[in-house]
């Protein structure tokens, strides 16, 4: 029995789990985020990042798992962090697939 992931609150898609780089500091081995490419919320973030901070960036709608909360995930590309996503359940993937992360990941 797997956890459907919840879906995008901005274009209703479900939310794909991706790994995090190894420098971010997050608690937790993987966290979800809307990669659609069409979703409203990155579509705008393009506009916002250029009008306030003159980059070339968005950012994505994602959901912390371990903590329930959502704060946009930076990107800098319509790609970038896309090669991370995984397949992975919300519930089963520390104990089936994590053996290998869940020495570092478990600072609380
Ligand atoms: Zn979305």
């Amino acid at each position: 029995m797997t956890t459907p992931y919840p879906v995008c609150p901005h274009c209703n898609q479900p939310l794909r789990a991706f790994e995090l780089p190894d420098n971010t500091g997050w608690q937790g081995e993987f966290q979800l985020a809307c990669f659609n490419d069409d979703c409203p919320y990155f579509v705008r973030g393009w506009q916002h990042m250029l009008d306030n901070y003159a980059v070339k960036a968005s950012y994505r709608f994602r959901f912390d798992p371990s903590t329930g909360e959502s704060s946009p995930l930076a990107v800098w590309s319509p790609d970038a962090l896309k090669d991370r996503i995984i397949d992975a359940a919300v519930d089963d993937t520390a104990r089936t697939d994590g053996s290998k992360r869940a020495e570092n990941g478990e600072s609380s």
